[in-house]
């Protein structure tokens, strides 16, 4: 593999690379990502059809995004309050504000929401969890999320979730509510 290492720096650029058995690899979709999730060489390694992009998961699963929250994105159900959590710690990341609002439960819903975009959402890690198996109707992340841009730091919460027909939802942060 070479010639794959892509400067992304514009936004919406989109930049063609050929690599070494001839494939373009096609870098779309990465301006919204913080920093620690500008691909590197080997997160773009050909799919088996040409051009499909393989970014690691801004939630850092291990996974790549097409294979982890895209799936919840593009309007899969999350699982676990887990999955919701790092789905939407995802959707900070790449500024998805009407999937945080969707997943957000009717109840704690802010009418809108405004992401601040000069904040990089660039690491999450899940502290503990309880509850929240398919037999539970509530359960809990404890996760601490850390962002840097024009103000850096992290934010520490233990999220509540409460699950309604079948779909997982997020209400607020335990201790407040
Ligand atoms: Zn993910």
């Amino acid at each position: 593999m070479d010639s794959v290492c892509i400067g992304l720096t514009s936004s919406n650029r989109v930049t063609f690379t050929e690599n070494s058995i001839g494939r373009f690899l096609i870098s779309a979709l990465v301006t919204r990502l913080s920093l620690d999730h500008v691909p590197v060489c080997g997160d773009w390694i050909g799919h088996g059809n040409v051009g499909v992009p393989l970014v690691r998961c801004p939630c850092l699963s291990g996974l790549s995004y097409d294979e982890c929250c895209e799936h919840f994105h593009s309007g899969a159900t999350a699982l676990t309050p887990e999955a919701l959590m790092r789905s939407r710690f995802s959707a900070f990341a790449l500024g998805l504000p009407v999937y945080l609002l969707e997943t957000w439960h009717a109840s704690t819903r802010p009418a809108s929401l405004e992401l601040d975009g000069d904040i990089h959402w660039y690491r999450l890690d899940i502290l503990s969890k309880s509850a929240g198996t398919p037999q539970d109707a509530t359960g809990s992340v404890e996760f601490e999320a850390f962002y840097r841009g024009t103000r850096t730091g992290s934010q520490r919460e233990n999220s509540a979730f409460v699950r309604e027909r079948g779909r997982w939802f997020y209400l607020g942060e335990e201790a407040r509510r």
